[in-house]
């Protein structure tokens, strides 16, 4: 490839501006490192658990022991960790449905759930929450933290669930940090100990040194091919919390007769185990891109958020086009910049799930995997493209290269 000297520079300039900036997200990453590393050790992690099994899968002891490794990584009583469930989707699906009955409520209390949960929770004859009869209402974010005032003035003797969404989804915001969910829990439990907080927890495993269930939470949940998977696991969500509640949704997860006494792998768990140790070091390369690719970005005079020098909440980076044009440019410059379909060209496209439709690049290893380097946005003004992951920061910094490549130079 052919840099113009104008990119290197705008590169270099910004990769120095964040030299402190990383040693902070190393000594993060060397903290996870270590839980994840003790946590192996104590479960006496062998190759006998990455064996092969088939059929009900009794005694699997890869499965068991890979979910009691999450629990004591996040801190939860008992984890679910699978391949069969199919994406975050499907784990926080689980979840909500294991948990709730038919009249109880479910409080949304970081305005809406991610995109693809509106069907699950408020579909009409769909096989929806709102189907069963679970009623369900929302509280928006106040300055970009919970409210909790108007919280707890929503809670009736029919909520059952509160839900906080840790990352932004597709919302002009910032993620949410541990220590904010912390306080929210903290007040509500004052009041209210036996409804379940629930946390999606997508795009913010390891970002800090504590998860969300070391704060009182409940249930967290989220995706294989995000964050715990390290960019190895190749499918697979988890659930992980409190004993009562992760059991209700091993019940429905397999049947309540069964729970997750069954459950078999035919490829075997090698993946997981590994994906899980590499994670807090994939999750530190895909936040030092995030935080080059703001840079960068907020020199050019484009709004960025986080803001530049701002700690994240998660490993997506959001910026803000102009035009139309410029944000497809921005997906199309990272789906080149790809190891795997550099030669494919995305556009925009109505996706199942998604309310517009929505550009993605993705040229990655493991389909649609978004702990590597990915990009896509929902075709709406304000202009915004939502950029995550990385293998590795070096990747990152040449895909940077060649958006900033593109915005410079593309009718040369
Ligand atoms: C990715 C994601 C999900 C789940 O999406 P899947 O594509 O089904 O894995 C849910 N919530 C958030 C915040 C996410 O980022």
């Amino acid at each position: 490839m052919n840099l113009s000297e104008e990119t290197q520079k705008i590169i270099a300039t910004a990769q120095k501006k964040l030299t402190k900036a990383f040693e902070e997200v190393d000594e993060i990453a060397t903290y996870n490192q270590m839980k994840v590393l003790e946590a192996f050790q104590t479960n006496n992690v062998g190759q006998r658990h990455f064996s092969q099994t088939n059929g009900y899968g009794y005694d699997d002891i890869g499965r068991d022991t890979l979910c009691k490794l999450f629990a004591q990584i996040f801190g939860g009583e008992k984890a679910i960790v699978s391949p069969l469930i199919v994406s975050g989707t499907h784990a926080l699906t689980l979840a909500l449905y294991g948990v709730l009955r038919p009249g109880n409520e479910m409080l949304a209390i970081t305005g809406s759930p991610y995109d693809t949960l509106k069907e699950v929770i408020v579909g009409e004859g769909n096989g929806s929450l709102k189907d069963f009869g679970i009623k369900y209402s929302q509280i928006s974010l106040k300055d970009g933290k919970i409210d909790i005032q108007a919280v707890l003035n929503n809670i009736n003797e029919n909520t059952k669930l509160i839900f906080i969404g840790r990352s932004r989804g597709y919302e002009w915001r910032n993620a949410l940090s541990v220590n904010d969910i912390a306080y929210a829990v903290k007040e509500i439990k004052k009041s209210y100990n036996n409804i379940c907080i629930m946390v999606d927890n997508c795009y913010g495993e390891f970002i800090e040194k504590i998860e969300p269930t070391q704060v009182g939470a409940d249930i967290i949940v989220g995706s294989l091919i995000k964050n715990p998977g390290g960019g190895i696991a190749p499918t697979g969500g988890y659930i992980c919390g409190k004993s009562q509640y992760v059991d209700l949704i091993a019940g429905r997860f397999t049947s309540p007769s069964i729970g997750m006494e069954v459950g078999s792998y035919a490829y075997g768990y090698k993946d997981f185990y590994q994906g899980i140790f590499m994670a807090p070091h994939t999750v530190a390369q895909a936040i030092k891109g995030s935080m080059l690719v703001g840079q960068v970005y907020s020199d050019l005079g484009f709004e960025t958020m986080p803001l530049s020098g701002e700690t994240c909440g998660d490993i997506i980076r959001s910026i803000k086009f102009d035009t139309q044009e410029q944000l497809i440019d921005f997906c199309r410059a990272i789906q080149e910049a790809s190891p795997i379909d550099s030669n494919v060209v995305p556009y925009p496209w109505d996706m199942p799930g998604y309310e517009h439709q929505v550009i993605m690049a993705a040229g990655t290893f493991v389909a649609g995997a978004s702990i590597e380097l990915s990009a896509d946005s929902p075709i709406k003004a304000p202009y915004i493209a939502y950029l995550q992951g990385g293998l590795t920061y070096e990747h990152v910094k040449i895909a940077c290269m060649y958006c900033v490549e593109k915005l410079l130079f593309k009718n040369n």
